[in-house]
Protein backbone atom coordinates (compact mmCIF):
# COMPACT_ATOMS: atom_id res chain seq x y z
CA UNK A 1 0.00 0.00 0.00
CA UNK A 2 1.28 3.32 -0.88
CA UNK A 3 1.41 5.90 1.90
CA UNK A 4 0.49 9.59 1.14
CA UNK A 5 0.76 12.95 3.32
CA UNK A 6 -0.41 16.03 3.33
CA UNK A 7 -1.75 19.14 5.60
CA UNK A 8 -5.68 19.23 4.15
CA UNK A 9 -7.65 15.66 2.76
CA UNK A 10 -10.60 16.66 1.53
CA UNK A 11 -13.36 13.50 0.54
CA UNK A 12 -15.64 14.85 -1.72
CA UNK A 13 -15.13 16.45 -5.30
CA UNK A 14 -18.25 18.53 -5.65
CA UNK A 15 -18.70 22.47 -5.11
CA UNK A 16 -18.03 22.17 -1.39
CA UNK A 17 -14.77 20.19 -1.78
CA UNK A 18 -13.75 21.16 -4.70
CA UNK A 19 -13.50 24.86 -3.96
CA UNK A 20 -11.71 24.03 -0.54
CA UNK A 21 -9.01 21.96 -2.57
CA UNK A 22 -8.50 25.14 -5.03
CA UNK A 23 -8.75 27.54 -1.99
CA UNK A 24 -6.39 25.86 0.05
CA UNK A 25 -4.11 25.08 -2.73
CA UNK A 26 -3.91 28.65 -3.24
CA UNK A 27 -2.98 29.67 0.05
CA UNK A 28 -0.18 27.28 -0.26
CA UNK A 29 -1.69 24.31 1.86
CA UNK A 30 -0.24 20.58 0.79
CA UNK A 31 -3.71 19.49 -0.43
CA UNK A 32 -5.23 15.98 -1.92
CA UNK A 33 -8.45 16.09 -3.16
CA UNK A 34 -10.37 12.35 -3.13
CA UNK A 35 -13.31 12.28 -5.44
CA UNK A 36 -14.76 8.26 -6.11
CA UNK A 37 -16.21 9.12 -9.30
CA UNK A 38 -16.18 12.68 -10.88
CA UNK A 39 -15.06 16.15 -10.46
CA UNK A 40 -18.00 18.68 -10.11
CA UNK A 41 -19.78 16.53 -8.05
CA UNK A 42 -23.80 16.42 -8.22
CA UNK A 43 -23.95 19.81 -9.32
CA UNK A 44 -21.65 19.72 -11.88
CA UNK A 45 -22.68 16.36 -12.92
CA UNK A 46 -26.24 15.27 -12.61
CA UNK A 47 -27.76 18.45 -10.82
CA UNK A 48 -27.34 22.26 -11.17
CA UNK A 49 -25.68 22.23 -14.71
CA UNK A 50 -27.38 19.26 -16.36
CA UNK A 51 -31.26 20.32 -15.22
CA UNK A 52 -30.30 23.94 -16.90
CA UNK A 53 -29.17 22.85 -19.75
CA UNK A 54 -32.67 20.54 -20.22
CA UNK A 55 -34.54 23.86 -19.29
CA UNK A 56 -32.93 25.90 -22.00
CA UNK A 57 -33.29 23.23 -24.43
CA UNK A 58 -37.08 22.79 -23.65
CA UNK A 59 -37.55 26.33 -23.31
CA UNK A 60 -35.96 27.03 -26.86
CA UNK A 61 -38.55 24.01 -28.46
CA UNK A 62 -41.34 25.19 -26.57
CA UNK A 63 -40.52 28.75 -27.88
CA UNK A 64 -40.19 28.12 -31.68
CA UNK A 65 -43.46 26.52 -31.42
CA UNK A 66 -45.56 28.82 -29.60
CA UNK A 67 -47.91 29.66 -32.39
CA UNK A 68 -49.69 33.19 -30.44
CA UNK A 69 -46.34 35.02 -29.29
CA UNK A 70 -44.52 34.37 -32.39
CA UNK A 71 -47.28 35.32 -34.62
CA UNK A 72 -47.98 38.47 -32.42
CA UNK A 73 -44.72 39.56 -33.75
CA UNK A 74 -45.14 38.28 -36.89
CA UNK A 75 -43.09 35.04 -37.26
CA UNK A 76 -44.33 31.67 -37.97
CA UNK A 77 -43.89 29.10 -35.48
CA UNK A 78 -41.59 26.06 -36.81
CA UNK A 79 -42.04 22.15 -36.41
CA UNK A 80 -41.17 21.33 -32.80
CA UNK A 81 -39.32 17.63 -34.10
CA UNK A 82 -36.55 16.85 -31.65
CA UNK A 83 -33.73 14.39 -31.22
CA UNK A 84 -33.53 14.01 -27.69
CA UNK A 85 -30.57 11.58 -28.00
CA UNK A 86 -28.48 14.61 -29.58
CA UNK A 87 -30.23 17.03 -27.01
CA UNK A 88 -28.31 14.43 -24.05
CA UNK A 89 -25.44 14.59 -26.11
CA UNK A 90 -24.91 18.24 -25.92
CA UNK A 91 -26.34 18.41 -22.22
CA UNK A 92 -23.21 15.98 -21.78
CA UNK A 93 -20.88 18.30 -23.65
CA UNK A 94 -21.81 21.32 -21.39
CA UNK A 95 -20.90 18.98 -18.07
CA UNK A 96 -17.60 17.81 -19.45
CA UNK A 97 -16.38 21.10 -20.40
CA UNK A 98 -17.12 22.50 -16.71
CA UNK A 99 -15.61 19.58 -15.46
CA UNK A 100 -12.77 19.49 -17.17
CA UNK A 101 -12.35 22.93 -16.39
CA UNK A 102 -12.28 21.38 -12.41
CA UNK A 103 -9.46 19.83 -13.37
CA UNK A 104 -7.51 22.36 -14.85
CA UNK A 105 -7.82 24.61 -11.61
CA UNK A 106 -6.87 21.94 -9.19
CA UNK A 107 -3.84 21.52 -10.91
CA UNK A 108 -2.96 25.19 -11.06
CA UNK A 109 -3.88 25.55 -7.29
CA UNK A 110 -1.28 22.87 -6.75
CA UNK A 111 -4.06 20.27 -5.41
CA UNK A 112 -3.14 16.52 -5.88
CA UNK A 113 -6.28 14.78 -7.27
CA UNK A 114 -7.14 11.07 -6.77
CA UNK A 115 -9.85 9.20 -8.34
CA UNK A 116 -11.59 6.42 -5.27
CA UNK A 117 -13.49 5.99 -3.03
CA UNK A 118 -12.30 6.99 0.13
CA UNK A 119 -12.67 5.49 3.69
CA UNK A 120 -12.13 7.21 7.11
CA UNK A 121 -9.55 5.02 9.27
CA UNK A 122 -9.59 8.01 12.15
CA UNK A 123 -9.94 11.58 12.32
CA UNK A 124 -6.65 11.82 10.40
CA UNK A 125 -6.10 8.92 8.01
CA UNK A 126 -8.13 7.31 4.99
CA UNK A 127 -8.00 5.02 2.80
CA UNK A 128 -8.73 5.15 -1.02
CA UNK A 129 -9.32 2.77 -3.59
CA UNK A 130 -7.23 4.53 -6.17
CA UNK A 131 -7.33 3.69 -9.83
CA UNK A 132 -3.34 3.85 -9.20
CA UNK A 133 -3.57 1.17 -6.24
CA UNK A 134 -4.66 1.12 -2.89
CA UNK A 135 -3.23 4.71 -0.79
CA UNK A 136 -3.22 5.29 2.88
CA UNK A 137 -3.24 9.22 3.48
CA UNK A 138 -2.26 10.54 6.98
CA UNK A 139 -3.23 14.58 6.94
CA UNK A 140 -3.68 17.17 9.44
CA UNK A 141 -6.83 18.35 8.62
CA UNK A 142 -9.68 16.37 7.49
CA UNK A 143 -12.36 17.91 5.07
CA UNK A 144 -15.91 16.24 4.68
CA UNK A 145 -17.57 16.98 1.83
CA UNK A 146 -19.43 14.18 0.49
CA UNK A 147 -22.68 15.58 -0.46
CA UNK A 148 -25.81 14.62 -0.37
CA UNK A 149 -28.42 11.75 -2.92
CA UNK A 150 -32.03 11.31 -3.84
CA UNK A 151 -34.43 9.99 -0.64
CA UNK A 152 -35.85 7.16 -2.41
CA UNK A 153 -39.62 6.53 -1.14
CA UNK A 154 -40.45 3.06 -0.03
CA UNK A 155 -43.24 2.54 -1.62
CA UNK A 156 -41.50 3.38 -5.12
CA UNK A 157 -37.89 2.45 -5.01
CA UNK A 158 -35.52 3.46 -7.43
CA UNK A 159 -34.85 0.86 -10.48
CA UNK A 160 -36.47 0.54 -13.95
CA UNK A 161 -39.26 3.13 -14.74
CA UNK A 162 -38.94 4.80 -11.85
CA UNK A 163 -36.52 7.52 -11.63
CA UNK A 164 -34.13 9.39 -9.43
CA UNK A 165 -32.91 12.86 -10.76
CA UNK A 166 -29.88 11.24 -12.15
CA UNK A 167 -31.61 8.74 -14.32
CA UNK A 168 -33.98 11.45 -15.81
CA UNK A 169 -31.11 13.90 -16.44
CA UNK A 170 -29.75 10.94 -18.38
CA UNK A 171 -32.90 9.86 -20.56
CA UNK A 172 -32.00 9.67 -24.02
CA UNK A 173 -35.53 9.07 -25.07
CA UNK A 174 -38.49 10.90 -23.88
CA UNK A 175 -41.58 9.00 -22.39
CA UNK A 176 -44.94 9.73 -23.38
CA UNK A 177 -45.62 10.29 -19.75
CA UNK A 178 -44.38 10.94 -16.76
CA UNK A 179 -45.26 11.35 -12.92
CA UNK A 180 -43.48 13.27 -11.05
CA UNK A 181 -43.55 12.88 -7.36
CA UNK A 182 -42.77 15.73 -5.28
CA UNK A 183 -43.60 19.72 -6.33
CA UNK A 184 -40.58 20.67 -5.05
CA UNK A 185 -37.79 22.75 -6.69
CA UNK A 186 -36.29 19.95 -8.43
CA UNK A 187 -39.47 18.00 -9.28
CA UNK A 188 -40.84 21.21 -10.87
CA UNK A 189 -38.17 22.48 -13.05
CA UNK A 190 -37.28 18.74 -14.69
CA UNK A 191 -41.56 18.59 -15.02
CA UNK A 192 -41.59 21.56 -16.67
CA UNK A 193 -38.45 20.99 -18.73
CA UNK A 194 -40.54 17.15 -19.72
CA UNK A 195 -43.66 18.98 -20.52
CA UNK A 196 -42.00 21.87 -22.86
CA UNK A 197 -40.46 18.65 -24.45
CA UNK A 198 -44.07 17.60 -25.13
CA UNK A 199 -43.93 14.48 -22.56
CA UNK A 200 -47.43 14.43 -20.43
CA UNK A 201 -46.55 15.32 -17.04
CA UNK A 202 -48.61 15.22 -13.56
CA UNK A 203 -47.55 16.10 -10.55
CA UNK A 204 -48.16 14.56 -7.53
CA UNK A 205 -47.61 16.19 -3.83
CA UNK A 206 -48.56 15.29 -0.77
CA UNK A 207 -48.81 19.00 0.61
CA UNK A 208 -51.30 21.58 -0.12
CA UNK A 209 -49.08 23.66 -2.47
CA UNK A 210 -46.34 23.82 -4.82
CA UNK A 211 -42.55 25.12 -4.05
CA UNK A 212 -43.60 24.97 0.10
CA UNK A 213 -40.41 26.66 0.85
CA UNK A 214 -41.86 30.17 -0.90
CA UNK A 215 -45.05 32.07 0.08
CA UNK A 216 -48.01 31.29 -1.43
CA UNK A 217 -47.73 34.99 -3.58
CA UNK A 218 -44.31 34.22 -4.82
CA UNK A 219 -45.71 30.74 -6.10
CA UNK A 220 -49.07 31.80 -7.90
CA UNK A 221 -47.18 32.74 -11.15
CA UNK A 222 -45.66 29.30 -11.48
CA UNK A 223 -49.16 27.40 -10.73
CA UNK A 224 -51.27 29.31 -13.45
CA UNK A 225 -48.34 28.73 -15.83
CA UNK A 226 -47.97 25.43 -15.03
CA UNK A 227 -51.62 24.54 -15.79
CA UNK A 228 -51.19 26.65 -19.65
CA UNK A 229 -48.49 24.20 -20.37
CA UNK A 230 -50.95 21.61 -19.29
CA UNK A 231 -49.10 19.92 -16.49
CA UNK A 232 -51.61 18.48 -14.06
CA UNK A 233 -50.85 19.30 -10.39
CA UNK A 234 -52.57 16.86 -7.97
CA UNK A 235 -51.94 18.21 -4.48
CA UNK A 236 -52.40 16.93 -0.99
CA UNK A 237 -52.37 12.93 -3.09
CA UNK A 238 -49.73 10.37 -1.68
CA UNK A 239 -48.16 7.98 -4.24
CA UNK A 240 -48.85 4.44 -3.16
CA UNK A 241 -47.05 2.39 -5.67
CA UNK A 242 -47.07 1.20 -8.86
CA UNK A 243 -48.49 -1.25 -11.41
CA UNK A 244 -48.41 -2.22 -14.68
CA UNK A 245 -47.70 1.51 -16.09
CA UNK A 246 -50.24 2.91 -13.97
CA UNK A 247 -49.01 5.02 -10.40
CA UNK A 248 -51.23 4.60 -7.81
CA UNK A 249 -52.25 7.26 -6.12
CA UNK A 250 -54.15 8.56 -2.47
CA UNK A 251 -56.12 11.84 -3.60
CA UNK A 252 -56.84 13.84 -0.84
CA UNK A 253 -60.18 11.98 0.55
CA UNK A 254 -57.41 9.40 0.67
CA UNK A 255 -59.43 7.42 -2.32
CA UNK A 256 -57.16 5.47 -4.17
CA UNK A 257 -56.68 6.70 -7.61
CA UNK A 258 -54.44 5.41 -10.72
CA UNK A 259 -52.79 6.90 -13.75
CA UNK A 260 -50.86 6.40 -16.43
CA UNK A 261 -47.36 7.00 -15.84
CA UNK A 262 -44.66 5.51 -18.24
CA UNK A 263 -41.74 6.72 -16.13
CA UNK A 264 -42.04 8.01 -12.78
CA UNK A 265 -39.37 10.47 -10.88
CA UNK A 266 -39.16 10.59 -7.24
CA UNK A 267 -37.65 13.85 -6.69
CA UNK A 268 -38.60 13.92 -2.66
CA UNK A 269 -35.74 15.40 -1.30
CA UNK A 270 -31.90 14.55 -0.69
CA UNK A 271 -30.22 13.19 2.09
CA UNK A 272 -27.00 13.63 3.06
CA UNK A 273 -24.29 10.70 2.10
CA UNK A 274 -23.31 9.81 5.49
CA UNK A 275 -23.13 6.20 4.62
CA UNK A 276 -20.30 3.52 2.86
CA UNK A 277 -17.55 5.33 4.01
CA UNK A 278 -16.52 5.06 7.45
CA UNK A 279 -17.88 8.37 8.78
CA UNK A 280 -19.12 6.12 11.64
CA UNK A 281 -15.60 5.93 12.82
CA UNK A 282 -15.16 9.20 14.06
CA UNK A 283 -18.38 9.38 16.06
CA UNK A 284 -19.56 13.09 14.86
CA UNK A 285 -22.12 15.06 16.90
CA UNK A 286 -25.01 14.45 14.07
CA UNK A 287 -28.43 17.15 13.88
CA UNK A 288 -30.48 15.09 12.26
CA UNK A 289 -29.22 13.24 9.54
CA UNK A 290 -26.59 16.13 8.92
CA UNK A 291 -23.03 16.42 10.51
CA UNK A 292 -23.55 18.93 12.83
CA UNK A 293 -20.99 22.17 12.75
CA UNK A 294 -20.38 25.36 14.03
CA UNK A 295 -20.31 28.89 12.05
CA UNK A 296 -16.61 27.73 11.10
CA UNK A 297 -18.14 24.15 9.37
CA UNK A 298 -16.11 22.65 12.30
CA UNK A 299 -17.29 19.34 13.72
CA UNK A 300 -17.61 17.98 17.24
CA UNK A 301 -13.83 16.47 16.56
CA UNK A 302 -10.80 18.70 16.04
CA UNK A 303 -9.48 19.56 12.92
CA UNK A 304 -12.38 17.74 11.15
CA UNK A 305 -14.21 19.83 9.14
CA UNK A 306 -17.85 19.15 7.11
CA UNK A 307 -19.08 21.43 4.20
CA UNK A 308 -21.78 21.49 1.59
CA UNK A 309 -24.67 19.42 1.66
CA UNK A 310 -23.69 16.34 4.14
CA UNK A 311 -24.18 19.60 6.80
CA UNK A 312 -27.82 19.88 5.86
CA UNK A 313 -30.16 22.93 4.68
CA UNK A 314 -30.14 24.85 1.98
CA UNK A 315 -28.30 22.13 0.16
CA UNK A 316 -26.97 24.29 -2.50
CA UNK A 317 -24.48 24.68 -4.33
CA UNK A 318 -23.45 28.12 -3.67
CA UNK A 319 -23.76 27.64 -0.33
CA UNK A 320 -21.47 24.96 -0.33
CA UNK A 321 -18.79 27.04 -2.22
CA UNK A 322 -18.78 29.36 0.52
CA UNK A 323 -18.30 26.86 3.39
CA UNK A 324 -15.34 25.38 1.21
CA UNK A 325 -13.77 28.88 0.80
CA UNK A 326 -13.90 29.75 4.27
CA UNK A 327 -12.82 26.34 6.01
CA UNK A 328 -9.58 26.34 3.70
CA UNK A 329 -8.92 30.22 5.28
CA UNK A 330 -9.15 29.44 8.38
CA UNK A 331 -7.13 26.35 8.01
CA UNK A 332 -4.40 28.84 6.74
CA UNK A 333 -5.12 30.89 9.76
CA UNK A 334 -7.81 33.47 9.04
CA UNK A 335 -10.12 34.19 11.36
CA UNK A 336 -13.64 33.49 9.86
CA UNK A 337 -17.28 32.72 10.72
CA UNK A 338 -20.01 31.47 8.17
CA UNK A 339 -21.71 34.76 8.76
CA UNK A 340 -23.77 35.57 5.92
CA UNK A 341 -27.01 37.71 5.85
CA UNK A 342 -28.52 35.61 3.26
CA UNK A 343 -28.31 32.58 1.12
CA UNK A 344 -30.14 33.75 -2.48
CA UNK A 345 -32.38 30.47 -3.11
CA UNK A 346 -33.72 30.34 -6.96
CA UNK A 347 -36.01 28.33 -8.61
CA UNK A 348 -35.66 28.01 -12.57
CA UNK A 349 -39.34 27.23 -13.20
CA UNK A 350 -41.21 28.98 -15.26
CA UNK A 351 -41.46 31.38 -14.38
CA UNK A 352 -38.40 31.55 -12.06
CA UNK A 353 -38.52 32.49 -8.44
CA UNK A 354 -35.88 34.31 -6.40
CA UNK A 355 -36.06 34.39 -2.65
CA UNK A 356 -33.40 36.23 -0.71
CA UNK A 357 -33.34 36.93 3.15
CA UNK A 358 -36.82 37.57 4.97
CA UNK A 359 -40.17 36.84 3.62
CA UNK A 360 -43.04 39.52 5.02
CA UNK A 361 -44.38 36.64 6.89
CA UNK A 362 -40.70 36.49 8.45
CA UNK A 363 -40.00 40.00 9.08
CA UNK A 364 -43.23 40.64 10.58
CA UNK A 365 -42.00 38.42 13.22
CA UNK A 366 -39.42 40.44 14.08
CA UNK A 367 -41.14 43.76 14.14
CA UNK A 368 -42.64 46.36 11.92
CA UNK A 369 -42.68 46.46 8.46
CA UNK A 370 -42.57 48.09 5.07
CA UNK A 371 -43.60 45.51 1.84
CA UNK A 372 -44.43 46.41 -1.69
CA UNK A 373 -44.22 44.96 -5.06
CA UNK A 374 -43.35 46.26 -8.68
CA UNK A 375 -45.26 43.89 -10.94
CA UNK A 376 -43.19 43.33 -14.49
CA UNK A 377 -45.96 44.29 -16.15
CA UNK A 378 -45.10 47.72 -15.94
CA UNK A 379 -41.52 46.87 -16.93
CA UNK A 380 -40.38 47.93 -20.26
CA UNK A 381 -38.09 45.10 -20.46
CA UNK A 382 -40.58 42.10 -19.67
CA UNK A 383 -42.94 43.37 -22.50
CA UNK A 384 -39.97 43.14 -25.07
CA UNK A 385 -39.98 40.17 -24.31
CA UNK A 386 -43.19 39.33 -24.19
CA UNK A 387 -43.16 37.66 -20.09
CA UNK A 388 -45.01 40.45 -18.13
CA UNK A 389 -45.91 38.05 -15.39
CA UNK A 390 -44.85 38.09 -12.00
CA UNK A 391 -43.21 41.15 -9.80
CA UNK A 392 -40.25 42.15 -7.71
CA UNK A 393 -41.33 42.46 -3.78
CA UNK A 394 -38.97 44.47 -0.90
CA UNK A 395 -39.30 43.74 2.87
CA UNK A 396 -37.82 46.24 4.87
CA UNK A 397 -37.69 47.32 8.19
CA UNK A 398 -40.35 50.21 8.88
CA UNK A 399 -38.00 52.31 11.41
CA UNK A 400 -34.71 52.88 9.71
CA UNK A 401 -35.88 51.40 6.21
CA UNK A 402 -32.51 48.40 6.22
CA UNK A 403 -33.55 45.58 3.70
CA UNK A 404 -34.84 42.60 5.57
CA UNK A 405 -35.81 40.21 1.76
CA UNK A 406 -36.30 40.43 -1.50
CA UNK A 407 -38.23 37.79 -3.89
CA UNK A 408 -39.37 38.23 -7.46
CA UNK A 409 -40.87 35.76 -9.74
CA UNK A 410 -40.88 36.60 -13.39
CA UNK A 411 -38.97 34.98 -16.27
CA UNK A 412 -34.99 35.47 -15.77
CA UNK A 413 -35.31 36.98 -12.37
CA UNK A 414 -32.58 34.45 -11.52
CA UNK A 415 -29.79 37.18 -12.67
CA UNK A 416 -31.42 39.45 -10.34
CA UNK A 417 -30.44 37.64 -7.37
CA UNK A 418 -26.72 38.92 -7.13
CA UNK A 419 -28.40 42.61 -6.65
CA UNK A 420 -30.60 41.41 -4.03
CA UNK A 421 -27.82 39.78 -2.01
CA UNK A 422 -25.81 42.18 -2.39
CA UNK A 423 -28.27 45.10 -1.17
CA UNK A 424 -28.71 43.38 1.65
CA UNK A 425 -24.78 41.89 2.63
CA UNK A 426 -24.54 46.00 2.34
CA UNK A 427 -27.29 46.74 4.68
CA UNK A 428 -28.90 48.81 2.08
CA UNK A 429 -31.81 50.71 2.55
CA UNK A 430 -35.05 51.62 0.46
CA UNK A 431 -33.54 54.82 -0.05
CA UNK A 432 -29.57 53.59 -0.84
CA UNK A 433 -32.10 51.13 -3.82
CA UNK A 434 -34.45 53.49 -4.88
CA UNK A 435 -31.10 56.11 -5.38
CA UNK A 436 -29.23 52.98 -7.73
CA UNK A 437 -29.32 53.94 -10.87
CA UNK A 438 -30.95 50.89 -12.73
CA UNK A 439 -29.64 50.11 -16.67
CA UNK A 440 -33.07 51.10 -18.86
CA UNK A 441 -34.72 49.05 -20.23
CA UNK A 442 -33.87 46.07 -17.45
CA UNK A 443 -35.72 43.79 -15.15
CA UNK A 444 -33.69 44.89 -13.04
CA UNK A 445 -35.43 48.30 -12.74
CA UNK A 446 -38.42 46.72 -10.86
CA UNK A 447 -36.03 46.46 -8.16
CA UNK A 448 -35.89 49.77 -7.48
CA UNK A 449 -39.27 50.65 -8.04
CA UNK A 450 -40.28 48.12 -5.84
CA UNK A 451 -38.17 50.53 -3.16
CA UNK A 452 -39.82 53.52 -4.45
CA UNK A 453 -43.07 51.75 -4.12
CA UNK A 454 -41.95 50.91 -0.21
CA UNK A 455 -41.38 54.31 0.26
CA UNK A 456 -44.74 55.72 -0.92
CA UNK A 457 -43.56 56.74 -4.54
CA UNK A 458 -42.86 54.26 -7.64
CA UNK A 459 -42.66 56.03 -9.91
CA UNK A 460 -44.05 53.82 -12.85
CA UNK A 461 -46.93 52.62 -11.24
P1 LIG B 1 -21.97 16.96 -4.05
O1 LIG B 1 -22.08 17.87 -5.20
O2 LIG B 1 -23.00 15.92 -3.86
O3 LIG B 1 -20.53 16.29 -4.14
C1 LIG B 1 -20.10 15.31 -3.26
C2 LIG B 1 -19.06 14.47 -3.96
O4 LIG B 1 -18.44 13.61 -3.03
C3 LIG B 1 -19.64 13.55 -5.04
O5 LIG B 1 -19.00 13.81 -6.28
C4 LIG B 1 -19.34 12.14 -4.56
O6 LIG B 1 -19.01 11.25 -5.60
C5 LIG B 1 -18.14 12.38 -3.64
N1 LIG B 1 -18.00 11.38 -2.59
C6 LIG B 1 -18.92 11.00 -1.69
N2 LIG B 1 -18.40 10.11 -0.83
C7 LIG B 1 -17.11 9.90 -1.21
C8 LIG B 1 -16.07 9.10 -0.72
N3 LIG B 1 -16.21 8.33 0.35
N4 LIG B 1 -14.88 9.14 -1.36
C9 LIG B 1 -14.69 9.92 -2.43
N5 LIG B 1 -15.66 10.72 -2.94
C10 LIG B 1 -16.85 10.71 -2.34
N6 LIG B 1 -28.03 23.77 -6.26
C11 LIG B 1 -28.01 25.07 -6.59
O7 LIG B 1 -27.41 25.87 -5.87
N7 LIG B 1 -28.61 25.54 -7.73
C12 LIG B 1 -29.28 24.71 -8.56
O8 LIG B 1 -29.83 25.15 -9.57
C13 LIG B 1 -29.34 23.33 -8.24
N8 LIG B 1 -29.97 22.47 -9.05
C14 LIG B 1 -29.98 21.14 -8.74
C15 LIG B 1 -30.66 20.28 -9.58
C16 LIG B 1 -30.69 18.93 -9.30
C17 LIG B 1 -31.40 17.99 -10.24
C18 LIG B 1 -30.01 18.43 -8.14
C19 LIG B 1 -30.01 16.97 -7.84
C20 LIG B 1 -29.34 19.28 -7.30
C21 LIG B 1 -29.32 20.65 -7.58
N9 LIG B 1 -28.68 21.57 -6.74
C22 LIG B 1 -28.68 22.90 -7.05
C23 LIG B 1 -28.02 21.14 -5.49
C24 LIG B 1 -26.50 21.05 -5.66
O9 LIG B 1 -26.23 20.12 -6.67
C25 LIG B 1 -25.86 20.65 -4.35
O10 LIG B 1 -26.23 21.55 -3.34
C26 LIG B 1 -24.33 20.65 -4.45
O11 LIG B 1 -23.90 19.77 -5.45
C27 LIG B 1 -23.71 20.26 -3.11
O12 LIG B 1 -22.33 20.20 -3.24
P2 LIG B 1 -21.46 19.24 -2.31
O13 LIG B 1 -20.06 19.46 -2.74
O14 LIG B 1 -21.82 19.42 -0.90
O15 LIG B 1 -21.93 17.76 -2.68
Amino acid sequence: MNELSCKVLIIGGGPAGYVAAIRAGQLGLDTILVESERLGGTCLNVGCIPSKALIHAAETRHALGDEAKLGAMGLSAAPREIDFARTNTWIKGVVSRLTGGVGVLLKKAGVRSLRGLATISDGKTALVAADTGEQRIRCEHLILATGSEPTPLPALPFGGDVLSSTDALALTQLPASLAVIGAGYIGLELGTAFAKLGVSVTVVEALERILPLYDAELTQPVARRLAELGVEVRLGARALGREGGELRIADAYGDEQRLRADKVLVAVGRRPRTQGFGLERLDLAMSGPSVRIDERCATSMRNVWAIGDLTGEPMLAHRAMAQGEMVAEIIAGAKRAFDRVAIPAVTFTDPEVVNVGLSPEGARERGEIKVAAFPFRANGRALTLQRDDGFVRIVARADNHVVLGVQAVGAAVSELSAAFALALEMGARLEDVAATIHAHPTHSEAFAEAAHAALGHALHL
